[in-house]
């Protein structure tokens, strides 16, 4: 008896190991290690899937349906990076930012945005660069006001933004950071569908010693490493995108207190090194990705499972240069 419950145990895990070695993607079961990471899918495709616009999951695991494009050049707006194509975003995100660029230059506080990175066309992991902007909800703005004249394709890949921190440190360069960067950060994040602002804790600082009348705009003003150069701006889901998943809310308060003090104390001694993150495949995003990725043929997953031996083959990705590295920041 003893034996068979053995045996039989033995055949049973068995089974579920074998299944463990399969993962589903939408129906079909694929060898889990014959995946390739899905930022070699989502990173080469070089148009948008052209159906109804909707965000699917979250910010860093997710995608985006229906994305638009954010006219490279607009009467006060200018794109950076333009061989990166990711100027696509949720048509909420290209709504956001003309707006935020039209009011900021009718203000006269600030003359244009130069506009970093939104998404890919159809968002998801990129091959470079960030963890999160994969929904088509999130985009860095550069702290560098735009020139009063139309850049060259040339000048937008070459041109650097300028940090604003005194160097070697995180505190703001009173000459470099302006009134006019504090009101423009405070009118980015007054918009209601402004979920989070990223922003590098000395900017936050500065921005929390100003006497401001309304503070309550600081409270989506949130202290991050690096986005000295930029802001990050995230918007929140938009209404009925059921797939999508929202942040919770940042802590009530301005957080212009303790929280914002731990980030100018050393770290602990033994803080344990954060632990590098597995890489995202087509089956750890939500199921609908797959049908974005593969909407108008632009993917074929199948096959690029299957000639996954020849470098994500059977992916027709269209004349699109891979994106280059981001500068050090
Ligand atoms: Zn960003």
């Amino acid at each position: 008896m003893r034996r068979l419950c053995l045996k039989h145990l033995r055949v049973t895990l068995g089974f579920f190991l074998s299944l463990a070695a399969f993962s589903p993607i939408a129906g079909h079961v694929l060898p889990a290690h014959a995946e390739p990471p899905a930022k070699k899918l989502f990173g080469r495709v070089a148009r948008p899937a052209d159906v109804p616009p909707n965000p699917y999951g979250s910010y860093a695991r997710g995608c985006v349906a229906g994305a638009q494009a954010l006219p490279v050049t607009g009467p006060s707006w200018q794109v950076m990076r333009l061989s990166r194509n990711r100027n696509w975003g949720h048509p909420v995100l290209i709504d956001y930012l003309e707006r935020l660029a039209s009011d900021a230059a009718a203000s006269g506080d600030w003359p244009g945005l130069l506009v970093g990175d939104l998404a890919q066309p159809r968002g998801g992991p990129m091959l470079s660069g960030h963890n999160s902007h994969q929904i088509g909800l999130d985009a860095d703005v550069w702290l560098t006001p735009m020139p009063n004249r139309v850049l060259t394709e040339k000048e937008r890949e070459d041109i650097s933004a300028i940090s604003m921190l005194r160097k070697g440190k995180m505190e703001v360069d009173p000459a470099i950071f302006t009134l006019a960067h504090a009101k423009l950060l405070a009118r980015a994040a007054s918009y209601p569908e402004v979920a989070r602002i990223f922003i590098n804790p000395g900017i936050k600082r500065a921005l929390c010693d100003i006497q401001w009348t309304d503070r309550t705009w600081l409270r989506k003003i949130r202290p991050w490493g690096g986005h000295h150069y930029h802001f990050h701006v995230r918007l929140s889901c938009p209404p009925g995108a059921t797939g999508c998943k929202n942040q919770s809310p940042p802590p009530p308060g301005d957080g212009c207190g303790k929280e914002l003090d731990l980030w100018f104390q050393p770290p602990p001694p033994n803080a344990p090194k954060p632990k590098p993150k597995p890489e995202l495949t087509l089956s750890s995003l939500p199921s609908e990705c797959r049908a974005v990725l593969e909407a108008g043929g632009a993917v074929n997953v199948n096959a690029a499972v299957q000639g996954r031996r020849g470098d994500a083959a059977g992916i027709s990705i269209g004349n699109v240069p891979s994106p280059r590295r981001r500068p050090v920041r």
